[in-house]
């Protein structure tokens, strides 16, 4: 890869050697060879173009909160779409950016009286990445409130996609296999009463930090749960809680979150799961699915 080019591609901010401890909630140790954030959708049709013109590895890069970067250098192009940040409330039709922050969007529409997005009041990714995860809480996700949203096709296209089109499950939508980029989404919510809204955005709030370990830098949940049990039981009876690898430790407070306690690196984080899900194997013949995507 020549860095050079993409600052001769003109489409925005370029950052060299991006320390990536700043670009994601689990502050994992390890540099970036190169950080793009388009300034517009034609700035980022244009690299995109260039990457796969040149064969380059590439991801984007939401808020990096359910992200392990495996190990201590990625040598692709990241990609962040701070810029496109729009937001636009007409009545109870939310139009935003894939790049605006899930929380502060939540906390704003429940704080106007529109109900809908109270879930999201604690999950900390962008708009685009949850979209593609179908993030969720407490039995409600992305797909019960999105009704369209602009997407980037792999032939740079922008198309607009109905909710049906996300082929939506628990927290997979199809950006998971088409590796589509989102770029806005248009969610419809309805009104409410303030106060009852914000008393259960204050009581979720509580209850998140009552039992999460929310003081460390984590990504969330490790493994999803398996059918009609919980993984962080499983994990807490196989005495569990408190292990460490390096710098990755499982959460004294809640079992199925992993910490970074200070300097973890992508191989300590992919150690300690790894332990996890031979030592849940053994002892109970389940298999444990992590949520969190490992990027190499
Ligand atoms: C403390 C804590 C609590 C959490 N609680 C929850 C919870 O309750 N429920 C829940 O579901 N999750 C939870 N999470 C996990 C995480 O916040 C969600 O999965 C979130 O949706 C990820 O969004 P992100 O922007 O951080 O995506 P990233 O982690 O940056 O990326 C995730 C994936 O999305 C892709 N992506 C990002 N943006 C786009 C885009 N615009 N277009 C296409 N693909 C894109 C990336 O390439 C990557 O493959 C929690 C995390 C933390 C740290």
């Amino acid at each position: 890869m020549n860095i050079k080019d993409i600052y001769e591609l003109n489409i925005g901010e370029v950052i060299e050697n991006v320390d990536l401890s700043q670009y994601t909630t689990y502050k994992i140790k390890c540099t970036g060879k190169v950080l793009v954030k388009p300034d517009d959708i034609k700035c980022l049709k244009k690299l995109i173009s260039y990457i796969k013109k040149n064969n380059l590895k590439y991801k984007i890069l939401g808020n990096g909160s359910n992200l392990i970067f495996v190990d201590d250098f990625y040598d692709g192009i990241l990609i962040k779409l701070d810029k496109f940040n729009n937001l636009d409330i007409n009545d109870c039709i939310v139009t935003v950016g894939a790049g605006y922050n899930l929380m502060k969007l939540a906390l704003k529409c429940s704080m106007m009286g529109l109900s809908g997005l109270e879930f999201a009041t604690g999950i900390p990714g962008s708009v685009g990445g949850s979209v593609y995860m179908n993030a969720g809480a407490y039995h409600n996700d992305i797909s019960d409130i999105l009704e369209t949203a602009f997407i980037l096709t792999d032939d740079l296209e922008v198309v607009q996609y109905s909710k049906k089109d996300f082929n939506f499950g628990y927290r997979t939508s199809i950006l998971q296999t088409n590796h589509f980029v989102c770029l806005e989404a248009k969610f419809k919510l309805f009104h409410g009463n303030k106060d009852e809204i914000m008393e259960l955005v204050n009581d979720r709030r509580d209850r998140r930090f009552s039992s999460q370990p929310l003081e460390f830098p984590s990504a969330g949940s490790v493994f999803r749960n398996p059918k009609d049990d919980y993984a962080g039981r499983l994990i807490e009876e196989i005495g569990y809680k408190g292990k460490s690898i390096g710098g990755a430790k499982v959460s004294e407070k809640h079992a199925n979150f992993i910490i970074n306690t200070g300097g973890a690196t992508g191989s300590d984080i992919c150690s300690l799961i790894n332990d996890i899900k031979a030592s849940v194997k053994k002892k109970y013949g389940v298999d444990l699915r992590v949520e969190q995507e490992f990027v190499e």
